[in-house]
C-alpha cells in the first residue's frame, strides 16, 4: 500500500454554526482560505436533519456556484480546501469525507498528518474495517464509528487520543459542530463569533484554518482552538474539554514563514509582523552592499521589506508575479527555457539594469526555482545577486501537513551553503538563522515551535512513514 506520498497535505478548513446560510458563509471562508489547498475544495451542511455535500476538483470560485449552493442550504456548515501531491484519484480523497455512522451521519475536514495513520488502518483492515480512500484522515471516521463510547462528543474524544501527529479539524454531524486541535498544536485553528443576525437569539460561531476567513465573513477573531482541545456547539451551547494532556506545543513556524497569509492572525501572532522581523533580522544577521532589495513575490514580499527597512536599502519591485497561471499550460514547440518560472514572473530590466540586487525569498527548496530567477535577474542586466532566504535551510521533510519532497531532493538535506550558492548562480547566499527565526516569530510569548524542517528534531515519537525513522526525535 503506498499511500504515504499522499499523505502530505497542505489544507485549510471552515466550519460555521449557526447562520441562515451557513453553506455561503462557508464558502466565502474556503474562498480565502484559497492559498492553503488549489486541488480539490468541499462543503457539508446540515439543515438541522440530514447532511449534503458536494466536493469536486479545482478551484473553490470554479466548484461552487449559485445552484450548487442553494442545493447545499444549511444552518451549519464546514468546508475544505486541499492541495496534495495524489494523481487522478484525487477526487477519491477529496474532503469532508462524509460516513453514515451508528452515531448517526458525521463528516470531517482535516488540516495536518496523523504519523500512525497507516498502522492503526493497518490493524483497523485486519478486524475487517473497508477503507474507502487512501487519505489519513478515513482512519479518524472509522476510529469514530467503532469507539465503544455511547455519545458521539465521547467517540470522538477517545478516536483523537488514538491518533498521533498534525490535526487541526472540524466535524458537523445533524445538530452539531467539533473542533478539534492535536494536543502539540501543530496546526492552526481559529475560533470566532459572528453578532446574531436580527430575530436570531444567538451568535453565529466560526471556525477556520485561518483569521483571514474572519475578515471576509466579517466575523470577530476570539482566540486559537487550543492544543488537545475539543470545542463542541450545539443546541446547548458552547462547551469545551480537553481530551488529552498537552506535551510542549509545537506549532508549525512554517506558517510564520510561507504558508498563511500575512493578514492572519495565526498561533495569536499577525503573520505579517514575523515576517517583517525575519526580514529585519536578516539584514542584521546577513548585510550586504548592494544598491536594491528585490522580493520574489509574493512569498518573499513582507520579509525584503523588513530587509530593506533595517539595511536602509530601497525596496524595488523588479519582480512582476502574473496570478492567474493554472496548473497547466500550453507550450510552444520549441521549448522556451526556464518557461514555467516566466509564466509566473517577469523581470523589470529598467529597475535591474547596472544594479547590485538583494533578491528575497522565503526558501529554497528543491533549488530549481531559485536557479532560474537568479537567472532572470541576471538576463534583465542586474551586476550582482545577493540571495537572502528568510528561513534556515531546509534539511528535512514535514511530516506534520506541509507538502515537502524527500530528504534526497531538498537541496539544503544535500549541498553546502556555498554548494547550493554556486548551484543558484547567486554571488553570495545567506539564510536566516534559527535564533533569528524563532526570535523573529516571537517564540515563547505566546507559542513555542516545531522546527523539525530545520533541525530534523520531530516532536513526536512514533510514526509511520519509514523515510522519519532514522532520524533523531526530541520531546
Ligand atoms: P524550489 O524550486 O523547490 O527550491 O522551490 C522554492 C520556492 O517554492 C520558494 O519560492 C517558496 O516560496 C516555494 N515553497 C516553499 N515551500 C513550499 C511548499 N510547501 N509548497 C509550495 N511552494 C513552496
Amino acid at each position: 500500500m503506498q499511500i504515504s506520498d499522499k499523505f502530505r497535505e497542505e489544507c485549510g478548513v471552515v466550519a460555521i454554526h449557526a447562520h441562515p446560510e451557513a453553506e455561503k458563509l462557508a464558502y466565502l471562508g474556503l474562498h480565502a482560505l484559497q492559498h492553503r489547498g488549489q486541488e480539490s475544495a468541499g462543503i457539508v451542511t446540515s439543515d438541522g436533519e440530514r447532511l449534503r455535500a458536494h466536493k469536486s476538483m479545482g478551484l473553490v470560485a470554479d466548484i461552487f456556484n449559485e445552484e450548487v449552493l442553494t442545493s447545499l442550504r444549511g444552518i451549519l456548515a464546514i468546508g475544505h480546501t486541499r492541495y496534495s501531491t495524489a494523481g487522478d484519484s484525487a477526487l477519491l480523497n477529496a474532503q469532508p469525507i462524509m460516513v453514515q455512522s451508528n452515531k448517526g451521519a458525521i463528516a470531517i475536514a482535516h488540516n495536518g498528518n496523523l504519523v500512525n495513520a497507516l498502522a492503526i488502518r493497518a490493524k483497523l483492515e485486519g478486524q475487517g474495517s473497508i477503507f474507502q480512500t487512501n487519505s489519513d484522515t478515513e482512519v479518524l471516521v472509522h476510529l469514530i464509528a467503532l469507539s465503544r463510547e455511547q455519545t458521539l462528543p465521547d467517540a470522538i474524544a477517545d478516536a483523537l487520543r488514538r491518533v498521533e501527529g498534525a490535526f487541526s479539524l472540524v466535524m458537523i454531524s445533524r445538530d452539531r459542530i467539533f473542533a478539534a486541535r492535536d494536543p502539540r498544536g501543530f496546526r492552526p485553528l481559529a475560533m470566532g463569533h459572528l453578532a446574531a443576525l436580527t430575530g436570531e437569539k444567538k451568535d453565529t460561531v466560526v471556525f477556520a484554518s485561518e483569521t483571514c476567513a474572519f475578515d471576509l465573513l466579517g466575523a470577530t477573531y476570539e482566540r486559537d482552538v487550543k492544543p488537545g482541545e475539543l470545542v463542541i456547539v450545539g443546541p446547548e451551547g458552547i462547551s469545551s474539554r480537553f481530551y488529552s494532556p498537552s506535551p510542549a506545543q509545537s506549532s508549525c513556524i512554517f506558517e510564520h514563514v510561507y504558508f498563511s497569509r500575512p493578514d492572519s492572525i495565526v498561533f495569536g501572532r499577525t503573520v505579517d509582523l514575523s515576517r517583517d522581523a525575519m526580514g529585519r533580522q536578516l539584514a542584521r544577521e546577513a548585510p550586504v552592499d548592494a544598491d536594491i532589495v528585490v522580493p520574489v513575490p509574493d512569498s518573499g514580499n513582507t520579509a525584503a521589506i523588513g530587509y530593506s527597512a533595517e539595511s536602509g536599502i530601497p525596496f524595488r519591485l523588479a519582480l512582476i508575479r502574473n496570478h492567474y497561471v493554472g496548473r497547466t499550460f500550453i507550450e510552444p514547440q520549441q521549448s522556451v527555457r526556464d518557461f514555467g518560472v516566466k509564466l509566473k514572473l517577469n523581470a523589470i530590466r529598467s529597475l535591474l539594469e547596472g544594479k547590485r540586487v538583494v533578491l528575497l525569498d522565503d526558501s529554497i527548496v528543491r533549488g530549481t526555482t531559485s536557479k532560474k530567477i537568479v537567472r532572470m535577474i541576471r538576463n534583465a542586466g542586474a551586476k550582482e545577486v545577493h540571495m537572502r532566504i528568510s528561513c534556515p535551510p531546509t534539511i528535512s521533510p514535514c511530516f506534520y501537513g506541509v507538502d515537502t519532497p524527500s530528504k534526497k531532493q531538498l537541496i539544503a538535506a544535500n549541498k553546502s551553503i556555498d554548494e547550493i550558492r554556486d548551484y543558484i548562480g547567486a554571488d553570495s547566499l545567506a539564510y536566516l538563522s534559527l535564533e533569528g527565526l524563532k526570535k523573529a516569530c516571537a517564540e515563547g510569548e505566546k507559542t513555542t515551535y516545531c522546527s523539525a524542517c530545520y533541525t530534523g528534531h520531530y516532536p513526536t515519537k512514533w510514526v509511520d512513514v519509514e523515510e522519519i525513522q532514522p532520524v533523531q526525535v526530541s520531546e
